[in-house]
């Protein structure tokens, strides 16, 4: 007997740099969700279609849940609590290569008082010593031992434990057809990804020296044909972008010696976003300073951080 189609959706919550975006981009297949090395990568939510044969998972990724330092904070932490109201369970991803902690606490506190299933996934379990891995999984239980979360162990990078985890989603999740078209793997228009994918760049490589008070604004997005560049004869996608920093030193950084830094940046966003859209790409980026940009309610309305 062929069970019945299952659809709904995850809500992946968890402090900042435990793997959540890192998570999905395993888990569609496709990188979609930007990653970072630095904390607090992720601004907008986004959501990641899997679309299998017996059923449709979206994930909502949503910023770490994090004490707000600003407006920007504040508002991190807003769209994560709102994201919790409007799904069927939730994925609270812990990190197992560190014994819990205050912020661990302090989430695990939050989604207690919520009336919503809760499934814990222990990541980055290829970075814990095996003769850790008991004491460490004891922690987390004691962690979230009055609640009776399953617990399932995962590595986001290499896959590890990450087909069980999805199963146990998935049997949380109503009856009910495919939500979005099987071939869609995110919601997020391409211009919000490739300004993403810039911005995932940009913290890579400034890395503290540009903290989060980058933007980036894609001005344009146009088919081009390259027959007459040095790109060769395919067509390709010409893209305009500036990103917004804070300070001027912060400009000095990003362009750094003789347009060495931004170079750098352009090279690995195009690569990035050629993958993405399966084709070539000629990339130019602009660095603008607007200063205190994070602050101003306007700015930041204009730059896709909804108010939620
Ligand atoms: P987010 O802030 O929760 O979205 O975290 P990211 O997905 O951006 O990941 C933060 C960092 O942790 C990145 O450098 C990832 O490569 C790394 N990371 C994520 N998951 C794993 C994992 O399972 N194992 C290891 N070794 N590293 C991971
Ligand atoms: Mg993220």
């Amino acid at each position: 007997m062929i069970s019945e189609y299952r659809s709904g959706f995850v809500a992946l919550i968890g402090r900042p740099n435990v793997g959540k975006s890192t998570l999905i981009n395993q888990v569609v297949g496709q990188k979609v969700a930007i990653t970072s090395p630095v904390a607090q990568t992720t601004r907008n939510r986004l959501r990641a279609i899997l679309t299998m044969s017996d059923a449709q998972v979206v994930l909502v990724d949503t910023p770490g849940i994090h004490k707000p330092h600003h407006l920007l904070g504040e508002r991190l932490v807003k769209s994560a609590r709102s994201a919790i109201g409007e799904v069927d369970v939730v994925l609270l991803l812990l990190e197992a290569n560190e014994f819990p902690g205050r912020g661990d606490t302090f989430i695990v506190n939050l989604l207690r008082q919520q009336d919503i299933p809760i499934i814990v996934a222990l990541n980055k379990w290829d970075l814990v010593l095996d003769k850790e891995r008991k004491s460490c999984e004891q922690a987390y239980r004691n962690l979230i031992s009055e609640s009776s979360w399953p617990i399932y162990l995962c590595s986001a990078v290499n896959g590890y434990g990450c087909g069980k985890l999805i199963k146990a989603l998935i049997s949380h999740m109503p009856i009910g057809p495919q939500l979005y078209p099987p071939e869609l793997v995110c919601d997020q228009p391409e211009r919000v990804l490739f300004s993403e994918l810039i911005r995932e760049q940009v913290l890579l490589h400034t890395r503290e020296e540009v903290p989060h008070s980058v933007a980036v604004l894609i001005d344009r997005v146009e088919d081009m044909d390259m027959s007459k560049s040095s790109l060769g004869k395919d067509k390709g996608t010409a893209i305009l972008a500036t990103v917004l920093v804070e300070r001027k030193s912060q400009k000095g950084i990003l362009i750094g010696k003789q347009g060495s830094m931004l170079r750098k940046i352009g090279k690995g966003a195009r690569l990035q976003i050629q993958t993405l859209i399966d084709g070539k790409v000629y990339l130019e980026i602009f660095v603008k300073v607007v200063p205190d940009w994070r602050s101003k309610p306007a700015r930041l309305a204009e730059l896709g951080y909804e108010e939620n």
